[in-house]
């Protein structure tokens, strides 16, 4: 399948500054189209830096980053890049720019010269692939944080983008907002053929995703599918991620050969999977 997105030796660094940190370290990563990959990695490991990379919103300290055959470093591309890619961010109420949803949403198209039409068209799919067309003459700040976020992918969706890239958007919603999120990005991915790329640390979010790709100290040390990925339990460990305690278990166990064919990280699965291996003893 083709590559939408392809970093080649990216480095960077916040200041030109010789002594400043270069907190993304190299980084070699393509990104297929219509696919749905989260980052996962702890606070600092460079996860916003890497977002902020992909759709040119800061440009690499050496390296390329290409966006469906565009490099950002071109700024003859930019706007098409910043169009093909999409950002969402963690604080919902930071990326609200009106006081009426439908006006929110088509926030963004003002810029692009779309006709009144068209626009209004634009927004009301954007409104209904988020399920959010009930709301449209609402005010936003009214709205739970999971629904501005769902507000704000539908700006970005309007725009109709080949990427979104989301950073973190369920960190400050509560477990409903958080799940109505999750739901909404998987459905942009598999109906609606957007490739996603979900920055984020919860383990449960990553596990949903085609790839993960894991960052630590400005470098990718894990790149594969949930499975291969969850089943390095010790360098997912070792870098100060957390693995759910029945994964680990399954894991020891089946480095000692016992094997359980656990394809989940989901604990309730997990513990079940236990207690049938161990023969029902458990009545717990
Ligand atoms: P993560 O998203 O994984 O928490 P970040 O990309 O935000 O990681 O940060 C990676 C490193 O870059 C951290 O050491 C952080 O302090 C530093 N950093 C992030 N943003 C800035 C900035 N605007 N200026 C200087 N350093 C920054």
């Amino acid at each position: 399948m083709a590559q939408l997105l392809q970093l080649k030796n990216v480095t960077y660094s916040y200041s030109d500054e010789l002594a400043s940190e270069t907190v993304i370290k190299g980084i070699n990563l393509e990104i297929e189209k219509g696919s749905f990959v989260a980052v996962l990695g702890h606070n600092g490991s460079g996860k916003s830096t890497l977002a902020k990379l992909l759709n040119g919103l800061i440009i690499p300290t050496s390296g390329d980053v290409i966006v469906n055959g565009m490099n950002t470093r071109n700024e003859v591309y930019d706007k098409e890049i910043k169009r093909t890619v999409g950002m969402v961010f963690q604080n919902p109420d930071n990326q609200i720019v009106a006081t009426i949803v439908d006006e929110d949403v088509a926030f963004g198209l003002e810029n692009l010269g779309i006709d009144y039409f068209e626009m209004h068209t634009r927004v009301d799919e954007a409104l209904k692939t988020v399920k959010m067309s009930d709301y449209k003459y609402h005010a936003p700040h009214n709205l739970s944080g999971g629904q501005k976020q769902r507000i704000a992918i539908a700006g970005i969706l309007a725009m109709k983008p080949e990427c979104i890239v989301l950073d973190e958007p369920t960190s400050m919603l509560d477990p409903s907002g958080r799940q109505d999120v999750i739901n909404t990005i998987i459905s942009l991915c598999r109906e609606h053929g957007v490739t996603v790329v979900l920055i984020t640390h919860f383990m449960d979010e990553a596990v949903l995703a085609d790839r993960i790709v894991v960052m630590n100290k400005g470098n990718v040390v894990l790149d594969g599918t949930p499975d291969d990925v969850f089943s390095k339990v010790n360098e997912i460990k070792n870098i100060g991620l957390e693995v759910p305690a029945s994964k680990e278990l399954i894991c020891m166990l089946e480095d000692d050969g016992f094997i359980l064919n656990s394809k989940s990280i989901d604990e309730d699965e997990n513990v079940s999977l236990i207690v049938d291996f161990l023969g029902g003893k458990s009545n717990v």
